[in-house]
Parts: C-alpha cells; sequence; structure tokens
C-alpha cells in the first residue's frame, strides 16, 4: 500500500486555502456593500472592467501583474494577496494541527478534524475584517457553520449528527434568548443576531457544550481588549464611548476562540477544574 505523506495534504491545505481566501476577498468587499457575491464574475473597481480569470489566480495573479491592474494599470490593494496569504498559511496549519501528536494514518476522524480546522481558522479572517469594519457578520461564514456542522457530523468521529443538531439549536436558542433578557434589561441592543447564527454554528460544528466554553472564552478575550480601551485616552481626548460606533463587536473573538476550544477545550477545562479543586 502507498502511504501518502503527509506534507502533500500540507500543501493541498494551503492551495486550497489561498482559493478560499480569494473567495473571502469577494466576500469581504462585497458582503458589506450588498452586492451579489456570483453576480458579476470579478470586476476591476476603477474601471469596471472584467477580470480574466488568469489575473484572477490567488497570490500568482497579483504578483504577476505587481500589484497593478492589467485593463487600467491602478493599483491593487496589496491586502488582497496578504488575505490570501493567511487564508493559505491557516489551510497549512489546519492539517498540521489536525494531525498533531496523534500517527497518521488517513482515517476518517483526521479528515473530520481537519475540515472542522480549516473552516474555524479561515473564518476568522473574513469575521474579523467584516465585523470590526461593519458591524456585520456574513451568513456564509455563520450560517454556513451550521451546515458544515450538521455535515460533518454524518462522518464518523467527533461528535454525531444528533449532538451536532442539539448544539447548533442550544447554542443558538441559548444566545439569542439570553440577548434579548440583556437587551430588555439594559434597554439597549446587547447582542446582534449575527453573533447568535455564529455561535449556532460552532455549536454545530463542535456540541452545545462546547460551544459555551467558546462563549466564556469570548468574553474574557473581549475583557482584556476592552477593558485597557477605557483608560487609553482617545487622540482628540475624548473619552471610550461604548455607546458610539466605534464599540467593539462581539463577532472576531467567538471566531478566534473556536478553533483553541476546537483543539484545547478539554485541556482547558481540566486545567481550570485542576485550580479549583
Ligand atoms: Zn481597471
Amino acid at each position: 500500500m502507498i502511504v501518502v505523506p503527509i506534507w502533500y495534504f500540507v500543501i493541498l491545505g494551503f492551495l486550497f486555502g489561498a482559493s478560499v481566501g480569494s473567495f473571502y476577498n469577494v466576500l469581504i468587499y462585497r458582503m458589506p456593500r450588498g452586492l451579489s457575491l456570483v453576480k458579476p464574475a470579478s470586476f476591476c473597481p476603477s474601471c469596471k472592467k472584467h477580470i480574466p480569470i488568469f489575473f484572477n489566480l490567488p497570490l500568482v495573479g497579483w504578483l504577476l501583474l505587481r500589484g497593478k491592474s492589467a485593463c487600467c494599470k491602478s493599483p491593487i490593494s496589496v491586502r488582497y494577496p496578504l488575505v490570501e496569504l493567511l487564508c493559505a498559511l491557516l489551510g497549512a496549519l489546519s492539517v498540521v494541527l489536525a494531525e498533531w501528536g496523534r500517527p497518521w494514518g488517513l482515517e476518517a476522524s483526521e479528515f473530520k478534524d481537519m475540515a472542522a480546522l480549516f473552516w474555524l481558522l479561515l473564518g476568522i479572517v473574513p469575521v474579523l475584517l467584516i465585523d470590526l469594519e461593519h458591524h456585520l457578520i456574513p451568513d456564509s461564514i455563520s450560517v454556513g457553520g451550521i451546515f458544515v456542522g450538521l455535515l460533518l457530523s454524518i462522518f464518523p468521529g467527533g461528535i454525531s449528527v444528533v449532538d451536532s443538531l442539539l448544539g447548533f439549536l442550544i447554542a443558538g436558542g441559548g444566545l439569542y434568548v439570553f440577548g434579548f433578557l440583556v437587551t430588555r434589561f439594559l434597554k439597549k441592543e446587547a447582542m446582534g443576531f449575527g453573533d447568535v447564527k455564529l455561535l449556532a454554528g460552532y455549536g454545530a460544528i463542535m456540541g452545545y457544550f462546547a460551544a459555551f466554553e467558546v462563549l466564556v472564552m469570548a468574553a474574557l478575550l473581549g475583557l482584556l481588549v476592552i477593558l485597557p480601551m477605557r483608560f487609553i485616552k482617545r487622540p482628540n481626548g475624548a473619552d471610550f464611548d461604548e455607546s458610539s460606533k466605534e464599540e467593539i463587536p462581539f463577532g472576531p473573538f467567538l471566531s478566534i476562540s473556536a478553533p483553541i476550544v476546537y483543539l484545547w477545550g478539554d485541556a482547558i477545562l481540566e486545567l481550570y477544574l485542576s485550580f479549583i479543586y
């Protein structure tokens, strides 16, 4: 039997990650502008001309053009290849992390972990970039996560289909009710529905308890970032205003916590319990 070496899958993860990064570039540009993700095909933001698929290849296209569009020579932001490179590296990382500390055996459960980590790690990129700037979480990531979780649960290893369904319902429903009550209590919008859908997706991928851990970790990370900001004077001398549009969204913290909990949730919980008892 020929054993396919792991580096082969690491390279596949890199290439697939770059391609997904290319799609996320489209998502990051079009979703907040309310444009369709599929129509029209890629166009130059300056002169609106169609971009041939050849120049649209992830990473390669930008390098071939040396950062200037073929149609009107307007500069193409370095953000595009950077997003593709980041996604490519995260794609390779998901293979490495899924295999870390276990024998390489091409088993279904290994591919399931690879796919889940690939989804969770790459998902950080659009959630971070879109939510920070526009306070929106794309449905293709949040609702997409629910479908990915249910699909993965069909395969052996990890959580079952029933646990995936329960995870989606309890995590999403729980956060929705929590947000509803806090909104009533504080009389201001406490939780966006985007966060609810995002957490529902994490529940479908790793079960409701892990989704709860994601929520707790995201809240702690959020405090670590937001508390210091309250003490920093802003450049114009004004205090940090929590009620302003500059309020920090919760989605990025959820998306960063998700792969951490997927990988080390049990270990972190054990560590925490060992401190208590
Ligand atoms: Zn152009």
